[in-house]
């Protein structure tokens, strides 16, 4: 699969991530509010900025776009076929921060939850996962 997007574009892509509020999160956003669970966004003072942070369930949420956080065995995940290198290292490099991130908030007695882009697509078991792990 060639990349859909020539250069420009693709970094233009690249720069908005972790900037701007994704659909995967705004999806989320409203699971949590079906569950009137109260969570805050983009908590800038724990590792890794978490998406949503859970106080009263000691727990943070990220949420994985599938392509940027390298997805294992995910259709999503698929690399372009130019500049393949450079894609595999960023995956790579993404896959490590995510590991370092989510120990040191486990270590500062945080659960840590995961949510996929790719699961979004079937609301109702993360729904489910979600209430499980937070009540
Ligand atoms: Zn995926």
């Amino acid at each position: 699969m060639a990349d859909i997007y020539d250069k420009a574009k693709r970094s233009e892509i690249m720069s908005c991530v972790k900037h701007t509020r994704t659909a995967p999160e705004e999806k989320v956003a409203s699971l949590l509010k079906k569950l009137k669970i109260k969570y805050r966004r983009n908590v800038k003072s724990l590792p890794g900025q978490p998406d949503f942070v859970i106080k009263s369930a000691e727990t943070v949420i990220f949420v994985h776009g599938c392509f940027w956080h390298a997805h294992t065995n995910c259709k999503l995940a698929r690399r372009p076929k130019t500049n393949k290198r450079f894609w595999q290292q960023k995956a790579i490099d993404n896959r490590k921060r995510d590991l370092r991130k989510n120990r040191l908030l486990r270590k500062k007695g945080w659960h840590v939850i995961t949510i996929w882009q790719c699961r979004l697509r079937k609301t109702d078991q993360v729904l489910k996962r979600l209430k499980r792990m937070l009540s």
